[in-house]
């Protein structure tokens, strides 16, 4: 299969009323990639996927399939298949008629023969691992069962790009991680180029191959699962995925200051002046003996599966922070103790 490429280019939608939805979005995905659009609620992941499949048109910039050029074909000639978390399936047809659907719409000259339909249908009721299921109705399938229908049914046609919005929104915790693994192992046999909206980042880290971060219709950041999570580009990631707390610092003499109390050396070339500082819990490590560390005081303890999240206050007035600790380690609250910074996660707050 010819694994297509979609570029989103200086792309702007909006709906009249308030902000834009999509304030100039440039997005390359790249041939067979898993790509997940991941952000807060009304960040434009939606309607970004609705541009790329031409159910909404953009009111300035272009989308392209490799090298053609989309942005005008209306959604049938982009031959895109979709899975939407409540995409209804037909109620009154059974499994095998759902799959068969979209070829079986198709004009006689590029509808395949009867046999060939079945055929299709059996392969891909094989890969979706619904055998045996093909003459039931939707209502007698569970939700998980009807999303692999949807699935197929979006394969069938054997569309140039996949597009899934939420396609597991509607589902409960463990089907949503078994579906997970299942999405990637077809996408890895059948290698669509495909846009995976969500807003669960457990789900966008561990099913993608790359990240695209959206916030207020603007591009925060794109980059693999790794890149996104330990290298934030900007506050606004750096805050949204993992479990950070934000404190307000400031940079002075090359230190990150609280207060008046340097907790770290800032890195080269950071700006003085006002700056946010992201700690997450397996940031911090205590202190061994002898190396310059941050006093800090302990406020709770917490156990937390296999270890012990500890809150430490790195000075007053500011949020607690976590620290992860094995269960072996014993501290009292209200101790002091030493604990260093791993990472530096620092964002000067831009001056307005
Ligand atoms: P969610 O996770 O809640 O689905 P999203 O990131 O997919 O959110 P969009 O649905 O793309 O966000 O919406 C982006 C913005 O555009 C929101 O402010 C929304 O209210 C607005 N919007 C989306 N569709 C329409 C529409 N048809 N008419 C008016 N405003 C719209």
């Amino acid at each position: 299969m010819h694994a297509v490429a979609i570029r989103a280019q200086g792309l702007i939608k909006a709906f009249g009323g308030g902000a834009a939805a999509l304030a100039g979005i440039d997005l390359d995905v790249r041939p067979g990639e898993l790509l997940a659009l991941l952000g807060p609620s009304g960040s434009g992941k939606t309607t970004l996927l609705r541009v790329v499949a031409g159910l909404e048109h953009a009111n300035a910039g272009r989308i392209l399939f490799d090298e053609e050029d989309a942005t005008a074909l209306p959604v049938q000639a982009r031959n895109v298949g979709f899975v939407f978390q409540h995409y209804a399936l037909f109620r009154h047809l059974n499994v095998a008629d759902n799959i068969a659907y979209g070829l079986r719409v198709r004009p006689r000259a590029t509808r395949p023969a009867r046999a060939e339909i079945r055929r299709r249908v059996g392969e891909l009721l094989d890969l979706v691992q619904l055998s045996g299921l093909e003459k039931r109705f939707p209502n007698q399938l569970s939700g998980g069962q009807r999303q692999r229908v949807a699935l197929a049914r979006a394969l069938a046609v054997d569309p140039k790009v996949l597009l899934l919005d939420e396609p597991f929104g509607a589902l409960d915790a463990q089907v949503r991680r078994d579906l997970r693994r299942w999405l990637r192992e077809i996408h890895d046999r059948t290698g669509h180029t495909t846009l995976f909206v969500t807003h669960d980042q457990d789900e966008a880290l561990e099913l993608a191959d790359r990240v695209a971060i959206l916030n207020k219709g603007k591009l925060e950041q794109i980059g693999t699962p790794d890149e996104i999570y330990d290298h934030p580009a900007t506050a606004f990631v750096a805050g949204f995925i993992g479990e950070a707390v934000r404190l307000a610092v400031e940079v002075r003499d090359g230190a990150v200051r609280i207060g008046e109390v340097g907790i770290i050396s800032a890195p080269i070339g950071t700006p003085s002046g006002p700056a946010e500082l992201f700690v997450r819990p397996d940031d911090l490590t205590i202190a061994a003996a002898g190396i310059p560390a941050i006093k800090a005081r302990v406020v709770g303890i917490r156990r937390s599966g296999p270890a012990r999240r500890v809150d430490i206050h790195l000075a007053e007035g500011q949020p607690p922070v976590e620290i992860e600790v094995g269960t072996e380690t014993r501290v009292e609250k209200g101790e002091w103790i030493s604990v260093t910074l791993k990472t530096v996660r620092l964002f000067p707050v831009a001056s307005v």
